[in-house]
């Protein structure tokens, strides 16, 4: 379970693998609690700052859904069902905007798949995606696939990153 290390003087990391529930960190004893509503608001703040996005109403509330501390795929209209669920009043005009203005700001990736639906990840790091036939996507992680042969760019373009998306289909009886 996620979890934070809180000191006597407030926050002072997250950690999703601490199986402790007490830690000793420069001769301080950390109590480890729970996630709390609260706590992902303060931690989703703090991300936007580092973003450079200014911390509105929408973009704290569709980020404390986003940034729960499990990697997630998803869709806006996901999001926006959710979000409606857990009575975020937001359009999807508005789930859009801001899943787009949090890929641009390097707090999201969006993963390419076949279709019309833009699919976004919270693991921004390298790796690639296994695609079922339901739409949903599943990790690879980067070390896990090697390229070999890759042809030279085109004159005047550098290779920036190399998404790998395998396709999967239910076995042939
Ligand atoms: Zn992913």
């Amino acid at each position: 379970m996620a979890a934070e290390l809180r000191g006597s003087d407030g926050l002072i990391a997250v950690d999703h693998a601490i199986p402790y529930s007490e830690k000793v960190i420069h001769n301080r004893k950390m109590t480890i609690v729970p996630f709390t509503e609260q706590a992902r608001q303060v931690r989703v703040r703090e991300m936007l700052r580092l973003a450079g996005l200014r911390p509105t109403q929408q973009r704290l509330s569709l980020g404390a859904l986003l940034f729960s501390g499990q990697d997630r795929h998803f869709t806006a209209e996901q999001l926006h069902d959710e979000a409606r669920r857990a009575g975020i009043p937001v359009s999807v005009a508005t789930v859009y905007n801001t899943l787009h203005q949090f890929t641009h700001a390097g707090l999201l990736r969006e993963v390419l798949v076949d279709g019309s639906k833009a699919h976004f990840d919270t693991n921004t790091s390298p790796h690639h995606h296994f695609l079922f036939e339901d739409g949903s996507l599943m990790d690879i992680p980067a070390s896990q696939i090697e390229v070999l042969g890759l042809p030279d760019p085109p004159a005047g373009a550098v290779v920036r990153r190399i998404d790998i998306l395998v396709h999967l289909a239910k076995p042939k009886r």
